[in-house]
């Protein structure tokens, strides 16, 4: 089969023809219709710091993917040959303490696919049964393949309430821009979204932002706070992991509103937690993954219910082989969600 490899410690990927996987037997073997790119793929391929410390070349990379089962382990019994299948990437341990308790999104032993262990950037992907989710045969590929980003997403959005709220969301890449659409779909008022990229911008106008503002030009909190009767949002939503972005959230919300953060810092950020947080009372939630498997079922519904329509954010769909294309309109930010198809 054709596979992309991380192969060394540096810059690239290399695509390379490789034996299929042999199915384990808790695992089921999947033939990968459609993956999708994720930021974590970018870092792979670019090998910055965070790769360096984590990756260990050789691995094939990549994790968001929708796919049939063309084989099954001897122990697997919930999914069998022919299901279009897509996986939480979170390969949660289940006996860890975390993991008893109900937090596998939080396990002690995670690891993660395309990460830790072979990915699904390839024509034959195998995976535990134990993170494989059945989808609708009558979903999209395309859109099947998005749904581990999606419910990052939800998760963001739906820490509490949304119906009825005014939001801020800052970071309008891939997900910050699902984000905008499950806010949407869920009741929010008014949707607010800042980003440097007026082409992400008019992204989220598809997807149902009311006012969108380039953080590049203009200062967020005062058209936040124009836009809300100089209140502020009842909401904040963080998909950035800029700390510039981060301090805009946290002044644009109003006293008593709530703060979800998803989006990744490079380096440790400094905020006002007297006068930003806690004589605001905000309270905060850190969004890490999705609740496995409750937000994949609200993602499904969503998308077999066409609630949500993901369409504006698949922005560009290329061959395997065409892996470097990709790669490069991610790196440009020049994409919404990019697909690869094996
Ligand atoms: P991305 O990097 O494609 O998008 C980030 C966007 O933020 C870009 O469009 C950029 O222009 C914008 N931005 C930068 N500075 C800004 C500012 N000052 N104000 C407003 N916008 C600004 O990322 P993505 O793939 O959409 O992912 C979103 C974030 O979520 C990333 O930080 C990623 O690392 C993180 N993430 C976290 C988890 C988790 O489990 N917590 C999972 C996946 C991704
Ligand atoms: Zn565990």
């Amino acid at each position: 089969m054709k596979a992309l490899w991380k192969e060394i410690a540096g810059r690239g990927l290399a695509l390379k023809e490789t034996p299929i996987p042999r199915v384990g037997d808790d695992e089921a073997l999947i033939k990968v219709k459609v993956a999708s790119i994720c930021g974590t793929d970018l870092h792979i391929y670019v090998w910055n710091d965070w790769a360096k410390g984590r990756i260990k070349p050789p691995i094939i990379a990549g994790h968001e993917f929708a796919g049939t089962v063309v084989e099954v382990g001897e122990n697997v019994r919930r999914v069998k040959k022919g299901d279009f299948v897509s996986a939480e990437t979170h390969i949660y341990c289940g006996h860890c303490f975390q993991c008893l308790i109900g937090h596998p999104e939080i396990c002690e032993n995670l690891k993660i696919l395309g990460v830790d262990i072979n990915g699904a950037f390839a024509e034959y992907v195998a995976v535990p049964e134990k993170v494989l989710w059945v989808n609708s045969p009558t979903i999209k590929e395309e859109f099947a393949s998005i749904q581990e980003p999606l419910g990052n997403a939800v998760d963001t959005v739906l820490a509490e309430d949304i119906a009825g709220k005014t939001v801020l969301l800052t970071g309008a890449g891939p997900i910050g821009l699902l984000g905008v659409g499950v806010a949407r779909a869920f009741g929010a008022t008014k949707i607010i979204v800042s980003d440097l990229s007026d082409y992400r911008l008019d992204i989220a106008k598809k997807m149902g932002a009311d006012v969108v503002v380039n953080a590049k030009s203009v200062d967020v909190k005062k058209i936040v706070l124009d836009e809300t009767h100089g209140h502020g949002v009842d909401v904040g939503l963080e998909f950035s992991g800029s700390a510039h972005a981060l301090n805009d959230l946290l002044k644009s919300v109003r006293p008593g509103g709530r703060v979800s953060l998803l989006g990744l810092f490079d380096n440790s950020v400094s905020i006002d937690f007297n006068d930003d947080v806690i004589f605001k009372k905000i309270r905060i939630y850190g969004i890490t993954g999705r609740r496995i498997f409750e937000t994949w079922n609200i993602v499904s519904n969503l998308l077999n219910s066409g609630r949500l329509d993901v369409s504006p954010v698949i922005t560009h769909k290329f061959p395997l082989e065409e892996f470097g294309k990709g790669m490069e309109l991610m790196e440009t930010q020049m994409s919404g969600k990019v697909l690869l198809i094996p």
